[in-house]
């Protein structure tokens, strides 16, 4: 899985040309594009530090991983 935005709740953080979910993603993996964040799935690692830097808690990292 990879990290789910959504972009209801994202409000680009108050509209940063650089919004603090792409500057916090260690991998690259957040982007802007057309104005959306759009996540590159198979890059992201599931760290969530872009959920935890966004104030709009738009986005959710699945942690329904089992490790058994
Ligand atoms: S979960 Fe981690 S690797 Fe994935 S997009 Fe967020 S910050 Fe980047
Ligand atoms: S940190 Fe949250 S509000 Fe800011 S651009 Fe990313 S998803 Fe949107």
């Amino acid at each position: 899985m990879a990290a789910q935005v959504d972009l209801e709740k994202c409000t680009m953080c108050g509209g940063y040309s650089q919004p603090l979910c792409v500057e916090a993603c260690p991998d690259s993996a957040i982007r802007v594009q057309d104005g959306r964040i759009v996540v590159t799935e198979f890059i992201c690692e599931d760290c969530n530090e872009c959920g935890c830097v966004c104030p709009d808690e738009a986005i959710e990292v699945p942690l329904e991983k089992v490790t058994f």
